[in-house]
């Protein structure tokens, strides 16, 4: 069964289009379990009912045509349970509808599974058979396990809109397909697709028209030649470790790029109006489609090849055309996993918006989007990447939406949104000279998260006092190796002087997890769990004290250094790290004659074993600061990267309120600092909560600074205690988060808590 499985899977996968889909699951599921019929019922939105779309052993003209809600009949029976039924005798069954125009009435037996997705039921699999009898536990299992396999498949064609077409094919495909993400950084963004694929990614390539045909073919033909080279100089190294047959593989696998294989039928969709690039993915995942679905092992193995050969000639073609591009003025920033590299590659000034289609809220790339205010959606699973590049697009950073090709209608609406989110922000402006107290003028200190250069003149606009964390891994990231210890102080010194005398907390190299650099690739099973933080740079002293070495040595004359350790989860590490920064002083004042003050050490708590020996670490630490980003994944255990389990990611949980709590007592009985620095401190409604639950200083993204000083500014202290005493009472994040809400929405709050709606779900 599970080869069977397996092969429907694959099938499927290699399916053209949706509507062969659906033909080769009724056909397989049919054959694999020598049944009469198997059919295939998907939910019309429109109309709430169920649609045969799909058939092997009913009428084809039925398709289309017999449909039902789900209080009718045994396939909306199955919907409304969502679980399987299985019967002896459907004729029998009260629920039993019958439908002449199908040709149903010669099948007895009934087996029928719901579709179901993120707990939606979105169709109904059913086998049926003339002969009278009960489907058999395995069978019932098999195609409960076909059906939890489709439903993704499924899902996705709901997305794109094609499910729409198939279940009212008079439908048209609306104009305004809109594509869902998780809205990660708010604001709305207008402009151009540029696609950044990941080298070599033949699934990837933008499906783009060229204007110069011939340029095209030139850029082809050179990137074959130096292919063909590439594989003859690999042939020449394994002369002698391969024999004569081994080696004659390699001018079979040369011979596919010729003209009259492979490249002919690229040359010929060059020639039609395709790039080399476009052209040539194209042709080279047809045929690994058509090699995989082969019977014939030996030649089932091919599609690696055919693969490994289209990505090295892509590679040619790649490093080619990098150069050639030029950007639009308005880019819309697209990628199936974005990285702060990226950026490296657009001027920032000309980025309206950013979308990945993996990763999640409390991604790196998101917290970057953030903290340069540029609107950022995430995890837009469904979006056909290949088909984006060009075209114009909104997105909507608050709701998580990517529209692209918008009708006339539509782009007006969003930019009149657009502009009253213009004139939120300068009135938010009129704001910047004002100090941050609460309405019974207790001081709150609001300060900010950096790593790039934008932060830095963004933060000082709107008068930061200090900067609570800077992130060294991202000039890292911008590197194409690490930078040696004089080329970080030139980096350190730049930030720790355009802040001075306001104090600079820098967070040593904190990669590993979602943060590869590329340079320095760990390839792990469970990244999040495994090498990331300080256990990276203790393992590595040779890295950690080049960099506390280049901070302290950036921070001579201006004293406004304090380091953050990042990943702490035990007081070893603490140690361990002190006395390397501590070696690292005695060094540079002693031996070579620095005079420096010793910055202070921090901790970060963002560990649940950390918070449980906050007292331990404080009593080691000058301060602390809590990273709830990773403190939120840790003590959920949900990764904040996944758009799966996006909607279980919430820093208004209870148990994350219980945590916030217990670090901040421990503080205070160890009598040292603490901040929070993870991305609820500029949430306005986390800020508030904040402030209730006792913290006085928070860091955030720049953009969020004045928002939530203007809301800080409009509440008293006693006011914020009390909604965060009613929240510490709630057993549930969306409770305490409407909650929070009610108790906000007054005027002049309630405005500035909408348009920032994009954090803790
Ligand atoms: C955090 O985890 O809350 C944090 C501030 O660090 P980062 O987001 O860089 O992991
Ligand atoms: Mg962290």
């Amino acid at each position: 069964m599970l080869d069977s499985l397996r092969k429907i899977v694959q099938e499927v996968n290699n399916a053209r289009d949706f509507p062969s889909l659906l033909k080769i699951i009724v056909a397989q599921v049919k054959m694999t379990m020598a049944t009469g019929m198997c059919s295939i019922y998907l939910l019309d939105k429109q109309s709430s009912r169920y649609v045969l779309c799909a058939t092997e052993g009913l009428l084809p003209e039925a398709v289309g045509t017999v449909a039902m809600p789900s209080d009718e009949g045994l396939v909306g029976l199955v919907a409304s349970r969502a679980e399987p039924i299985n019967l002896e005798h459907a004729g029998t069954h009260p629920r039993f509808t019958a439908f002449p125009e199908s040709g149903e009435e010669k099948y007895s037996s009934f087996l029928g599974a719901p579709i179901i997705h993120h707990r939606e039921v979105l169709g109904v699999l059913v086998v049926q058979q003339q002969q009278r009898r009960k489907f058999d536990e395995s069978e019932e299992a098999f195609l409960v396990t076909i059906s939890a396999q489709l439903a993704g498949t499924i899902a996705h064609a709901e997305a794109t809109g094609e499910l729409a077409l198939t279940t009212s094919p008079g439908s048209q495909k609306t104009r305004e397909t809109s594509y869902h993400g998780i809205g990660s950084a708010p604001g709305i963004g207008i402009g151009e697709a540029v696609v950044l694929s990941s080298p070599s990614d033949l699934h990837a390539v933008p499906k783009r028209r060229a204007e110069d045909a011939k340029a095209e073919l030139r850029q082809f033909r050179k990137a074959l030649r130096s292919t063909r080279s590439d594989i003859s100089a690999i042939q020449i190294e394994l002369t002698g470790t391969l024999n004569k047959e081994e080696l004659a593989m390699f001018d079979v696998y040369v011979s596919l790029l010729d003209d009259r294989s492979l490249g002919g039928e690229v040359v010929a969709l060059i020639r039609e109006g395709f790039t080399a690039q476009s052209a040539w993915s194209q042709v080279i995942l047809e045929h690994v489609r058509t090699f995989k679905r082969m019977d014939n092992e030996y030649l089932r193995e091919r599609a690696a090849d055919v693969r490994d050969l289209g990505r090295r000639v892509l590679e040619h073609m790649q490093q080619t055309s990098k150069s050639a591009r030029v950007f639009p003025k308005n880019v819309i920033l697209m990628g199936e996993e974005l990285a702060a590299s990226h950026l490296a590659e657009i001027p920032l000034e000309d980025i309206r918006a950013i979308v990945s289609v993996r990763g999640s809220q409390n991604s790196h790339m998101a917290i970057i989007g953030r903290s340069m205010g540029i609107p950022t959606v995430m995890g837009a699973i469904d979006l056909p990447l290949t088909e984006m590049d060009g075209l114009q697009i909104i997105v909507d950073g608050h709701l998580g939406q990517v529209i692209p090709n918008p009708s006339r209608k539509v782009l007006r609406a969003y930019k009149a949104t657009y502009r009253d989110e213009q004139a939120l922000a300068k009135d938010l402006l009129s704001t910047v000279d004002e100090p941050c107290i609460t309405a019974d003028k207790d001081p709150v200190s609001l300060w900010v998260n950096t790593g790039l250069r934008v932060d830095v003149q963004l933060s000082l606009e709107y008068g930061a006092e200090g900067v609570g964390l800077y992130r060294t891994e991202i000039p890292f990231f911008l590197q194409e190796r690490f930078p040696s210890e004089e080329e970080q102080r030139v980096i350190y010194r730049e930030q720790l002087e355009l802040y001075a005398p306001r104090p600079v907390t820098m967070r040593t190299l904190d990669i590993g997890g979602d943060k590869a650099l590329p340079y320095f690739p760990i390839e792990e099973e469970n990244p999040f769990l495994g090498w990331r933080g300080i256990r990276v740079t203790l393992d590595h002293p040779e890295i950690f004290l080049a960099q506390v070495r280049a901070m302290m040595r950036a921070s001579q004359g201006l004293d406004n250094l304090r380091i953050l350790l990042p990943m702490i989860s035990n007081t070893l590490e603490m140690d361990s790290a002190v006395a390397l920064i501590n070696r690292a002083y005695l060094e540079l004042t002693v031996e070579e004659g620095f005079r420096l003050e010793m910055p202070k050490i921090g901790a970060m708590i963002e560990v649940p074993a950390a918070v449980y020996q906050t007292r331990e670490l404080a009593q080691r630490a000058d301060f602390l600061s809590v990273g709830t980003n990773d403190l939120t994944q840790y003590l959920l255990a949900v990764d904040r990267n996944n758009p799966r389990v996006s909607e279980l990611y919430h820093s208004f949980h209870p148990a994350l309120l219980a945590a916030l709590k217990e670090i901040l007592l421990q503080a205070k009985a160890a009598d040292c600092e603490v901040s929070v620095c993870g991305e609820m401190a500029g949430d306005p409604l986390g800020a508030v909560l904040l402030v209730g639950l006792g913290y006085r200083t928070l860091s955030m993204s720049a953009t969020n600074l004045l928002r939530v000083k203007a809301v800080l500014r409009q509440l008293k202290t006693s006011e914020m205690d009390d909604v965060a005493a009613l929240a510490c009472t709630l057993s549930d994040a969306a409770a305490i988060k409407s909650s929070l809400k009610q108790a906000l929405d007054r005027p002049g709050i309630a405005r500035l808590i909408r348009a920032q709606s994009t954090m803790n779900h």
